[in-house]
C-alpha cells in the first residue's frame, strides 16, 4: 500500500497554502507556514510569474491528492471512476474521495489528520458493519456503520479521543454517536457539504487533455 512518506509542510510550501495535514499543529504556531511561506528550496520571495491554465490545473490537482493523501494512480482510478457515474465528473470525484473510509474516519473526529486516520484505519483498530476492515481506500456507502474494534477501545488514542469528541461537529452526511464512538454513513455528500476550498472544473480540464 503505497504512501507519501516525505516531510508534508513542504506540500503546504510548495502550493503555497495550508493543507491542514497536520492536525492540531496545523491551528498553531508551529505551522511551517505560519514561520516560513517561502516554497522550499527558496531564500527569498520568487518574481511573480504568470502561471498558465495547464499550471493552474495540475495546481488544483495535486491539491486535492495531498489533501486526501492519494497517490498518484490511485487518484486517476478515481476520476475513472468519477467519469463513469452519472452527474458532474467533478463533484463525482469529491464525493469519492470523501468516501474513502480513511477520510470518513477523519471527519468523524476518530483522528486529527486523515494521515492518522489512514494509519489507524491501516493498523486495524476500525471496524465498518462490524467487521475489521483495514483497507484506508475501501469505499463506505449510505447506511455503513464505522466503529472501533473492540481491543482498540483499550488504547490511550481511544481514550484521548473519547473525550475530545463531544464537542465535535460532523458533516450532516454523518452521523455520530459520541457516547459508543460511531459513525454512520447518512448519504453521500454534495458539493456544499466538502469544505475544501478547491476548484474541480480544473482537475477534470486537467485529465481531458
Ligand atoms: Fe501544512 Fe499543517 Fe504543516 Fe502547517 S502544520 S504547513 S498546515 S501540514
Amino acid at each position: 500500500m503505497a504512501r507519501y512518506t516525505g516531510p508534508v509542510c513542504r506540500l503546504c510550501r510548495r502550493q503555497g497554502e495550508k493543507l491542514m495535514l497536520k492536525g492540531e499543529r496545523c491551528a498553531s504556531r508551529k505551522c511551517a507556514m505560519e514561520r516560513r511561506k517561502l516554497p522550499p528550496g527558496q531564500q527569498r520571495r520568487p518574481r511573480r510569474r504568470k502561471v498558465s491554465d495547464r499550471g493552474l490545473q495540475l495546481k488544483e490537482k495535486q491539491k486535492a491528492r495531498q489533501s486526501y493523501g492519494v497517490l498518484e494512480r490511485q487518484f486517476r482510478r478515481h476520476f475513472a471512476s468519477a467519469e463513469k457515474r452519472p452527474g458532474i465528473t467533478g463533484e463525482n470525484l469529491l464525493q469519492i474521495l470523501e468516501m474513502r473510509l480513511d477520510n470518513v474516519v477523519y471527519r468523524l473526529g476518530f483522528a486529527d489528520s486523515r494521515r492518522q486516520a489512514r494509519q489507524i484505519v491501516s493498523h486495524g483498530h476500525i471496524t465498518l458493519n462490524g467487521r475489521k476492515t483495514d483497507i484506508p481506500s475501501c469505499a463506505v456507502k449510505s447506511g455503513d456503520i464505522i466503529a472501533w474494534g473492540e481491543r482498540s477501545t483499550r488504547t490511550e488514542h481511544y481514550k484521548r479521543i473519547a473525550q475530545q469528541i463531544q464537542d465535535k461537529i460532523v458533516p450532516n452526511w454523518l452521523s455520530l454517536d459520541r457516547e459508543n464512538l460511531r459513525g454512520q454513513v447518512l448519504t453521500p455528500p454534495s458539493r456544499a457539504d466538502i469544505d475544501l476550498r478547491l476548484d474541480e472544473k480544473a482537475i477534470v480540464e486537467y485529465y481531458s487533455r
